[in-house]
């Protein structure tokens, strides 16, 4: 095992727009230069890896393993990797892989195969095919390529350590990957299948990632003779309805305070308080602006669940009604809706059916 592994993580980062470069930007628990590191390590493939950056003082205060070397990078990423190369010569090593900070999410099975490939090549390097329609611009004209025919190279690739070294050191002009280097001598290269999520972060949005958020609502009124009972907006035939400054629909009002709690936004109270403006309301009216509001803000619902409490309606009977309803008015699928149907035994206000109360859950995930 003569393999060198070196990671290069001297860029500035100017598509970033951070103060600290891209590498060291922290990315699930970890800073970005991290996964390359302890992947590397963990494969077991490596005699030392060596980290070429111009964040020498960062990266120093870190306490990694005695196998992991650092020096300081050049102004280019080929500069970087011919310095990189420079330094490892001394050790005589038979192969190496250069990897790009930058690409955090290749797995160590794509490190395997890199490996086991250089055994009968001189040169390997991962590909994927382009996703995208590229087009080629040159000063007065552009062509169309054909997408079939795009590779897409990735990092690590891997090489010989000589052969490198030779075309390395007398090349000139800046290459932004190794690859470049062997192709434009005309060298072999072993292409193998890269992988789709090792991609390259270039910009903050590569790395957002969606925050989920929940919230709890809950609700009771009195039911009272000589008014309508609304569940879910939905008109239920019954002996009474709610009593309420609105029309006291307990489902609706409890979904609104759960999406409230989940966004952060106080309570019901705070916007529909009980002022003339909104008296005898239809609670439907005061759900509508409130997921008019969410579907402004990138604030995606995953599911919504119901309990209804009471000793009557039977909430098996009106069950799929209710869902349906609440999907219009909320815009959410019928299937990321569940109402369960909860009697009291009989007990106290809501046994003797004086009253309805209702509790429900939601999720909700920003992506931004
Ligand atoms: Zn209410």
């Amino acid at each position: 095992m003569n393999n060198y592994f070196v990671i290069l993580a001297a860029g500035k980062s100017k598509r970033f727009n951070k103060k600290i470069p891209k590498q060291f930007f922290n990315y699930q628990n970890k800073e970005i230069i991290d996964h390359s590191i302890e992947k590397s390590l963990n494969s077991k493939l490596f005699k030392n890896i060596l980290i070429v950056t111009n964040n020498l003082k960062h990266l120093k205060k870190k306490k990694y393993p005695k196998s992991i070397s650092i020096i300081k990078g050049g102004k280019e990423r080929s500069d970087s990797s011919l310095k990189a190369l420079k330094y490892l010569k001394r050790y005589k090593p038979k192969n190496v892989f250069i990897h790009d900070a930058a690409r955090p999410n290749f797995s160590i099975k794509l490190l395997k195969n890199i490996a086991k490939n250089l055994k009968k090549n001189k040169a390997v390097v991962p590909i994927i095919n382009s996703k995208d329609t590229i087009k080629y611009k040159t000063q007065n004209q552009i062509f169309n390529l054909n997408r079939n025919n795009l590779l897409l190279t990735q990092t690590p690739q891997a090489f010989r350590f000589k052969e490198l070294y030779k075309v390395a050191k007398d090349h000139k002009d800046k290459v932004t990957d190794e690859a470049t280097l062997f192709i434009n001598k005309d060298f072999k290269i072993k292409f193998i299948p890269g992988e789709k999520s090792n991609n390259k972060i270039t910009y903050i949005d590569d790395i957002k990632t969606p925050k989920t958020f929940y919230g709890i609502g809950f609700d009771i009124h009195k039911l009272v003779k000589n008014k309508k009972l609304y569940l879910g907006g939905v008109k239920i035939p019954f002996h009474s309805g709610l009593e309420g400054h609105s029309d006291g629909d307990v489902i609706l009002h409890a979904i609104i305070d759960s999406i409230l709690g989940a966004i952060r936004k106080k309570d019901i109270g705070t916007y529909f308080p009980n002022t003339k403006k909104f008296k005898n309301i239809r609670s439907a009216k005061m759900l509508k602006p409130i997921i008019f509001d969410l579907n402004k803000s990138d604030l995606i619902i995953n599911n919504l669940d119901i309990n209804l409490i009471c000793q009557k309606p039977r909430v098996s009977k009106y069950r799929d009604k209710i869902i349906k309803s609440v999907s219009k008015l909320t815009g959410l699928n019928e299937n990321q809706i569940n109402l369960k149907g909860k009697t009291v035994e009989k007990l106290g206000l809501i046994g003797k059916e004086k009253a309805v109360a209702c509790e429900t859950i939601i999720s909700i995930t920003k992506y931004d």
